[in-house]
């Protein structure tokens, strides 16, 4: 089967395309991701498939957009459900693409994550499948999920530290600026009760 297969960043792309070539599928890989932000960090993930694509010979298609305001606009008043806009926005194109140039199907490497909404994935994919009357290959990547982690590892490509919105890199951080802010706010209260009180710094002593 001729497959486009949207790829979402270089190391989920190594298991996916690594059982689709088992399968002698012939794999064609199409990078559109206007939801990575801020640009250097869609730089480095845009170079690092783009190296790895040509480390393993396979024929790449680059939509080389970077859109940061559009997708802010277009999240920003759903934040808690922004992730299927955000699938569907990019699955779009390559469906329409791959039904424009030929392909059989089109799949995607979002599939490999376990981070992702696997079911909510897959229902876009279906849904956009139907109104571009192309067929979505389905398959499960998360079972090689570590071969892939370790594969990236071995190779030195670029491993990203959150999803690629500037929402899922405050996510990330959540839990540190929470605990910050509670060690703020417990400090301005200890100050005021120094004060009030007329203690030294006690807290050093414990
Ligand atoms: S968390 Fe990931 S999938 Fe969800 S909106 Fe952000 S970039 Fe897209």
């Amino acid at each position: 089967m001729k497959i486009l297969l949207h790829v979402c960043c270089a190391p989920c792309s190594i298991m996916s395309i690594k059982k689709l070539r088992e399968l002698n599928h012939d794999v064609t890989g199409f990078w559109y991701n206007p939801n990575i932000h801020p640009y250097m960090e869609y730089r480095s993930r845009r170079d690092a498939f783009r190296n790895y694509s040509k480390l393993i010979d396979l024929p790449s298609i680059y939509k080389d957009e970077y859109g940061l305001d559009e997708f802010c606009r277009e999240v920003i008043n759903n934040l808690d459900n922004r992730c299927k806009s955000c699938y569907a926005k990019r699955i779009c194109v390559v469906a329409k693409y791959a039904k424009e140039h030929g392909y059989d199907a089109f799949c995607t490497s979002l599939l490999y994550s376990p981070y992702q909404d696997h079911e909510a994935l897959k229902e876009v994919c279906y849904e956009i499948a139907k109104a571009f009357d192309i067929e979505f290959y389905y398959y499960d990547f998360r079972p090689y999920y570590r071969e892939g982690q370790e594969e990236a590892k071995r190779l030195g490509i670029y491993m990203q530290k959150y999803c690629g919105c500037i929402f899922s890199e405050e996510d990330r951080y959540k839990k540190r600026i929470e605990r910050e802010r509670i060690k703020e706010e417990i400090d301005i209260e200890w100050e005021k009760y120094k004060k009030e009180n007329q203690i030294e710094d006690l807290k050093k002593e414990f």
